[in-house]
């Protein structure tokens, strides 16, 4: 797989200050913030540092220290929103998983019965 990572990603202009975000939680790796068109009451973005178009490219090429500190911000904003009934982790990926922004984000959606994941 050719992981081909564009720098002009509307993620990767929030993540240089280009654009301004709501944030939720930042540490050395990762930065989360408020979705701009949230879909629950809880919705928030949770994105690398580095350069990684999609979940299985940040898994295939982020160091030990960037997964690490990733999971970090995923506990943290999980912490901070109080989604202790529950939430859901989106990983839109490429075409079939219908991806828009070219830049690895996880989707934190909560605040609400979800309902099922996807209809039967
Ligand atoms: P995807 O379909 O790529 O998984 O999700 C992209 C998400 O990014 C969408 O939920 C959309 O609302 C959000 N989004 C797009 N542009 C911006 C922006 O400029 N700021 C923020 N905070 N969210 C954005």
């Amino acid at each position: 797989m050719n992981f081909e990572y564009d720098d002009q990603n509307i993620f990767a202009r929030i993540l240089r200050g280009e654009i301004p975000n709501k944030t939720v939680f930042e540490n050395d790796h990762a930065l989360a913030f408020h979705d701009i068109e949230p879909q629950a009451p809880v919705h928030v973005l949770i994105v690398p540092k580095g350069p990684y178009m999609s979940f299985d490219h940040f898994a295939d090429a982020a160091s030990a220290d960037e997964q690490v500190g990733f999971m970090q911000a995923v506990a943290e904003v999980c912490r901070i929103t109080g989604v202790t009934d529950g939430f859901r982790a989106i990983a839109n990926t490429r075409t079939h998983g219908v991806q828009d922004v070219p830049h690895f984000h996880l989707h934190i959606l909560g605040g609400t019965q979800l309902g099922r994941m996807l209809p039967k």
